[in-house]
């Protein structure tokens, strides 16, 4: 971090600079632009969707997620938000179906086993008692709600029918696009394919005065926001590498594989669904018996089914999880773990060989930005105010943008946050 005489360049300075241009950058922009009068840079190493943004499957959901959690109140204020979007889109006449993707298919948490029934019914009653809108399903009833799926008698869901999904992609542009809107107006630009490689600092004050890109300086006048997803880490040390905070970061990358099987026509989906060992992200195999089972175990790896038809109609199943750096190859031994474990839930895909689908079959790959923890890390760093974190959601950056954002723009402005930010806040969190 350099502290250098700072002689503001009209033409590149804002009010507040965002590094990161995935789901929380662009959110965090958004808020600004539409919040109030100031002027927002974004800049990206690469373009939106670069990221874990372009992978992520878009279930905005409540059902996985525990209203005693640190996390309930910022993702139930998220999922609101999201859904005054989409109302305020049909208010305009447009449909949230075709611009966000948006559906409100409701979701299905699937066991079945007696032990993950219990599990589940207790759910239910939690989720109710939390103020949502929730539902013990047996494996008959489950049936007629959703043909496709077996899951023996045993069995039985949670269903929470006020759960919702996007499309990330089609949010993203649409995101983009009203962010664009100000461009005109002299109050936003975008700098991709421009890391952001160095802070400055003002000799007197030691705020941070601008960033320094691969091109260009780019001066701030109230706030630099870093929302660099699982580089942020990497980037938060190298922009203080020169200053004396001892600053660690501790979010890294969790990859995660998405098989989307495009015009699919064996059957149709008409909720969302997960099955209920996906609410434990840390599942990995306890014995290794084989050299690859090892790398698997070291890596953490698990799959858990997640299914749905999304608002082009095609299957999208899910998800790997493991730690395997910053590789982002597609491993097609995950991909046949993903369409097997999915086969178990939906038999007519047992039918189906998923060589033969080549043609319709693409992959999306992503890394979640994980916090030890489990918690985002959303707040100013001690002793650099105007400088804030906005990363770390893991799995659930899509459903909790809205909310983060609102949180941002409260603390850059002063005002009282909607949400308790306590849980969120750099101190203790990031230090050696
Ligand atoms: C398979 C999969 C399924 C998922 N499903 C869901 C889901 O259903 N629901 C949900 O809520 N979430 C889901 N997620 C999680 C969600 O996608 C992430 O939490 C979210 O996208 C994180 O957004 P982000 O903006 O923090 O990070 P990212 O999208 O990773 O964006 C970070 C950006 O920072 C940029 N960057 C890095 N270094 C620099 C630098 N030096 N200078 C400038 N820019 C830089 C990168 O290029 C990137 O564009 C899923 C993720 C995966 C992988």
């Amino acid at each position: 971090m350099a502290a250098l005489p700072i002689s503001p360049s009209s033409a590149l300075e804002f009010d507040v600079v965002v590094v990161g241009a995935g789901i929380i950058g662009l959110t965090v922009a958004r808020q600004f632009l539409l919040g109030s009068d100031l002027s927002v840079a974004v800049v990206d190493a690469a373009v939106p969707c670069a990221g874990a943004t372009g992978a992520g499957q878009g279930y905005i959901w409540m059902a996985h997620k525990t209203p005693t959690s640190a996390l309930w109140d910022l993702a139930m204020r998220s999922k609101r938000l999201w859904e005054m979007l989409a109302d305020s889109i049909q208010q305009k006449g447009m449909d949230p179906l075709e611009i966000l993707g948006w559906k409100k298919t409701g979701s299905l948490l699937i066991g079945r086993t007696s032990e993950e029934v219990a599990m589940l019914k207790d759910r239910v009653e939690l989720l109710s008692k939390a103020g949502l809108r929730a539902e013990y399903l047996s494996s008959h009833d489950l049936l007629s709600k959703e043909p496709a799926l077996e899951i023996g008698k045993e069995g039985g869901a949670a269903f929470i029918p006020d759960d919702c999904q996007i499309s990330a992609l089609w949010t993203v542009s649409f995101i983009e696009k009203e962010n664009r809107d100000f461009t005109s107006k002299g109050r936003y630009a975008e700098f991709f394919h421009d890391p952001a490689i160095s802070l400055i600092r003002g000799s007197r004050s030691g705020e941070v005065e601008a960033v320094q890109t691969s091109k260009n300086i780019l001066y701030c006048k109230k706030a630099v926001v870093i929302a660099a997803g699982s580089w942020s880490g990497s980037l938060m040390q190298k922009l203080l590498s020169e200053s004396n905070i001892a600053l660690n970061v501790p979010v890294k990358p969790r990859k995660g594989h998405l098989l989307v099987v495009e015009n699919f026509d064996s059957f149709t989906l008409n909720h969302g669904m997960m099955e209920v060992g996906y609410v434990d992200h840390q599942i990995a195999p306890s014995h290794p018996s084989t050299s690859s089972d090892l790398v698997a175990n070291e890596q953490n790896l698990s799959i858990s089914m997640t299914a749905t038809t999304d608002a082009m109609g095609n299957l999208v199943l899910g998800s790997s999880r493991q730690f395997a750096g910053f590789n982002t190859e597609v491993e097609d031994s995950i991909i046949n773990s993903i369409w097997t474990r999915a086969g178990e839930f939906f038999p007519a895909l047992r039918e189906l060989e998923l060589s033969n689908l080549s043609d319709n079959k693409k992959v999306r790959v992503g890394l979640r930005p994980y916090m030890p923890d489990g918690k985002p890390i959303i707040g100013p760093v001690p002793g650099l105010p105007n400088l804030l974190i906005a990363a770390g959601h893991e799995g659930e950056g899509l459903s909790m943008a809205l909310g983060t954002a609102e949180m941002v723009f409260d603390m850059v402005l002063g005002n009282i946050t909607k949400v308790d930010s306590a849980p969120f806040a750099v101190t203790g969190r990031c230090y050696n």
